[in-house]
């Protein structure tokens, strides 16, 4: 029957993206704002990574019409490290929702290797892309299970190795079962640091051209603060990635840093620069870039 496949379909999504995301009914929402194209364009092969918001303007569906996002102009090449900083409530995770789709802007356009996103098909543009959030949920399940939400059709093994490229293997191995220890609210609690270890073990299983990273604010311990910097390290390796940085050393290790103010791009450049200008950025370094 159509509606139940379309339902299982809407679920199988909703599963795929809360790996990613956060709430579930959020999620729901987001699905329900844009239509997908009648008949999909194929996604390029491979695709390289190219992202271009094109005088981008954006609010929420049944909100009130001030603008979230006014006017943003950004061209992200291939392989590229973008970093997003700006004050709370600036756009900059709804800038990373209009690059998953989750909505379409009311203006202008966004575009994967020069294509409109709304020409692709949305869950296969969503395979492409993998979101790190920065509150990841590990669902009841096993460990093997939480990281393999990634990819599901990954091995045993591949699992095994992304967990060790993110650093997480050393505290999974040595769980009571192992990689069969379950997660989740009623199974072994993991620390902070440890469930974002999962999360970009995830992401590594999904080896997706494109990396979008709400990076934590949540005060690591030194030890897993560096070691969830290795593992992002590696991940961000040979993939565009759009960043909201929170910590000093993302902030530097980009290519580009990008000002978010009030829904409009109000500086951009490497931090010495920044820095030297004065002004907001200036502000947001003095308070660490904690928003
Ligand atoms: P930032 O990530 O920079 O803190 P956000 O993109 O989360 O900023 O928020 C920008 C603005 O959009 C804020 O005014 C916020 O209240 C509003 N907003 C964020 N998410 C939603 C949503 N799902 N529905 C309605 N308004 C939202
Ligand atoms: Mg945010």
């Amino acid at each position: 029957g159509g509606s139940i496949g379309a339902l299982a379909e809407v679920w199988n999504e909703l599963q795929r993206a809360a790996g990613g995301m956060g709430r579930v009914n959020e999620l729901l929402a987001q699905s329900v704002n844009i239509q997908p194209p009648a008949r999909p364009l194929p996604l390029p092969s491979p695709v390289r990574g190219e992202l271009e918001l094109r005088a981008l303007h954006f609010h929420y569906p049944h909100r009130s019409q001030s603008p979230v996002l006014d006017g943003i102009n950004l061209h992200i090449l291939p392989g590229q490290t973008v970093a997003l900083v700006g004050p709370s409530g600036a756009g900059k995770s709804s800038l990373l929702s209009l690059l998953m789709r989750f909505y379409d802007p009311q203006q202008g356009q966004v575009c994967l290797d020069g294509r409109d996103v709304r020409q692709f098909d949305p869950q296969q543009l969503r395979q492409v892309m993998a979101l790190v959030p920065q509150h990841p949920v590990l669902f009841a399940g096993s460990a093997m299970d939480n990281i393999r939400y990634g990819r599901l059709d990954a091995s045993d093994e591949e699992v095994i190795a992304a967990a060790r490229a993110a650093e997480a293997d050393s505290f999974l191995s040595t769980l009571p079962d192992g990689y069969a220890t379950e997660l989740g609210e009623r199974g072994t609690r993991l620390s902070g640091g440890q469930q974002q270890r999962v999360a970009i073990a995830r992401a590594l299983l999904r080896d997706a051209p494109v990396l979008l990273l709400d990076e934590a604010t949540s005060a690591l311990d030194a030890q897993s603060e560096h070691a969830v910097q290795q593992a992002l390290t590696r991940l961000m390796a040979g993939r565009t990635t759009v960043v909201i940085a929170h910590r000093l050393a993302t902030v530097k290790a980009a290519d580009r840093i990008v000002v978010i103010d009030k829904g409009r791009i109000v500086a951009e450049g490497r931090h010495e620069e920044l820095l030297a200008a004065g002004g907001l950025y200036a502000e947001l370094a003095r308070l660490q870039f904690i928003d």
